[in-house]
């Protein structure tokens, strides 16, 4: 096994008296997180199983043309390494995937991950977590924590057909950079952030796009500057002024954006949709195509979309939006229902992910024998998102209903991972051999999530991802200063200590 040893002061000062092993589950952005604070706070022997050959999670998984994160990037980063050298306010993908790369080497986190090892079964049993990888049995931990990522099980349409098609087709998780793109004649399936993004970086180099829609999209504005070389170096230079930038758009972000779709009835949700609003009509000058492009829902009610340049795209003259369902896949490409075949040479499938897996396809079976599908049988659901009755000492990080979509993943897994420590600490101070969520509290916690979802804009008349199998939305409904305070210490009147 590989692992490394720390030297970092515990941050209590005293003895430890236990010392533990601990798994972490996914090398991306919340495993390489993981890993740091475990040795930061002391915890020596850690390993990170990675099932692929590289880390970076959704950034390594996603290189179509065009990805950029639409969180900005001074937030979606590290609070604890900030990185002056970002080339935008949202950054490429590819500049976070090298971000990521960095403070993983940085940190030293490479020599703790197992590149390769996909874990496939994970048992409880005497206080102790059993691993099996890919290339057999890796011994016992006493703790593991679960990084395992929200969108990373691409969802391949059921589409009459799709095996039949004669050209080149894909998941837009799955990109072939082997297939040209130049001149030939491509469909892209979806309207989300994704093809979105797909449409405005493609159309220039393609002979022909067509975007088929299901449903239209709200789109914000954005307006991705390039952050100047000047303004770069004064960053380096003065490390203060990158804080107060970080401050200042986590505080925007939270106030304009992630308040606001807690809440239906906000003002600053009623400026978005006015800003949406506005937008289209101001970028779209053709009334049809603009009639086609109008959602009927409320703005952010699915997962709102930004973008500077879709509407310019899809008004370019090779590009050709969609509306008519589609009715089949056939070997020239798409058939509508209205009879009409769409020749393509290239589908992607922008079609979105399964959102429900999580810790799963691993099989976890905990200590009564109970696997985590039983426990899921109805919907995945945790205590806070981060621990799971009947599981102890596995912690889950972006875990069921959590703060998905309208905030930064990063700073939610900083959140989530400082409030598991106390955790962890607690087993190895020898407070308790384990730890487990208590079932009461987990499905208090769950009704009040449930009763305030239903204030929040993602239940006002549309379907989305983050809609569960019940119509519930799947995710934190309250501000974000909520979950900044729950996740300061665990209550530890909902853990059971065993
Ligand atoms: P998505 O938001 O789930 O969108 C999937 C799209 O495919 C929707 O337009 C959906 O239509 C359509 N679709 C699915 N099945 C279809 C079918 N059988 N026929 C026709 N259309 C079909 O997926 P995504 O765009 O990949 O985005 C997923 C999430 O990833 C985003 O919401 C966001 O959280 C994240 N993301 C973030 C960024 C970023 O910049 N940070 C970029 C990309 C993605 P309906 O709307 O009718 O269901």
């Amino acid at each position: 096994m590989c692992s490394a040893r720390s030297d970092t002061p515990l941050g209590h000062g005293l003895e430890p008296t236990r010392s533990l092993r601990v798994a972490v589950i996914g090398a991306g952005m919340a495993g390489i997180l993981a890993v740091i604070r475990l040795r930061e706070s002391g915890i020596a022997d850690v390993t990170c199983f990675e099932k692929a050959e590289d880390l970076g999670g959704t950034w390594r998984e996603n290189t179509y043309p065009g990805i950029a994160c639409d969180v900005p990037s001074h937030v979606y980063s590290y609070s604890f390494a900030p990185n002056p050298d970002f080339s935008r306010m949202f950054s490429p993908g590819e500049e976070i995937q090298d971000y990521l790369r960095q403070v993983a080497a940085d940190h030293g986190v490479l020599d703790v991950v197992r590149f390769g090892e996909e874990v496939v079964t994970m048992s409880y049993a005497d206080r102790a977590w059993s691993v099996v990888t890919t290339s057999g049995d890796q011994g016992r931990f006493d703790v593991v924590i679960a990084a395992t990522g929200v969108l990373h099980h691409p969802r391949v349409p059921d589409i009459d057909g799709l095996d039949t098609f004669e050209g080149e087709i894909f998941h837009s998780a799955r990109w072939d950079h082997d297939v040209e793109l130049a001149g030939r004649r491509v469909g892209v399936i979806g309207t989300g952030s994704t093809a979105v993004q797909i449409t405005g970086a493609v159309i220039d180099d393609v002979g022909r796009l067509s975007l088929f829609q299901r449903t239209p999209q709200w789109i914000m504005p954005l307006d991705n500057q390039p952050i100047g070389a000047e303004q770069r170096t004064a960053f380096r230079e003065d490390p203060d002024r990158l804080r107060e930038l970080r401050e200042f758009l986590e505080r925007s972000f939270a106030e304009n954006f992630a308040d606001a779709v807690v809440d239906s009835e906000s003002a600053a949700l009623a400026k978005i949709e006015a800003t949406c609003r506005a937008h289209l009509e101001a970028q779209v000058s053709d009334p049809e195509l603009r009639r086609l492009l109008t959602p009927d829902y409320r703005a952010a009610c699915k997962r709102l979309v930004v973008s500077g340049d879709f509407y310019d795209a899809i008004q370019r003259p090779n590009a050709v939006l969609v509306t008519e369902s589609i009715d089949r896949i056939e070997p020239g490409g798409i058939r509508t229902v209205d009879g009409t075949l769409h020749e393509l040479d290239v589908i992607v499938l922008a079609t979105g992910f399964h959102v429900d897996r999580f810790v799963r396809p691993v099989e976890v079976v905990g200590p009564e024998g109970h696997s985590l599908e039983e426990a899921w049988a109805s919907g995945p659901t945790a205590y806070l998102s981060i621990a799971i009755p009947g599981f102890p000492n596995l912690f889950l990080l972006n875990g069921p209903n959590g703060p998905v979509g309208n905030f930064s993943l990063i700073q939610v897994a900083e959140l989530q991972m400082g409030y598991i420590l106390h955790l962890v600490e607690l087993l190895r101070d020898g407070t308790a051999a384990a730890i487990a969520a208590r079932a009461d509290a987990a499905a208090a916690f769950e009704l009040e999530r449930v009763d305030a979802a239903q204030r929040t804009v993602w239940v006002t008349g549309c379907n989305s991802w983050y809609l569960d199998a019940h119509g519930v939305p799947a995710a934190w409904p309250w501000k974000f200063q909520r979950f900044r305070d729950v996740m300061t210490a665990p209550d530890l009147s909902a853990f059971e200590l065993l």
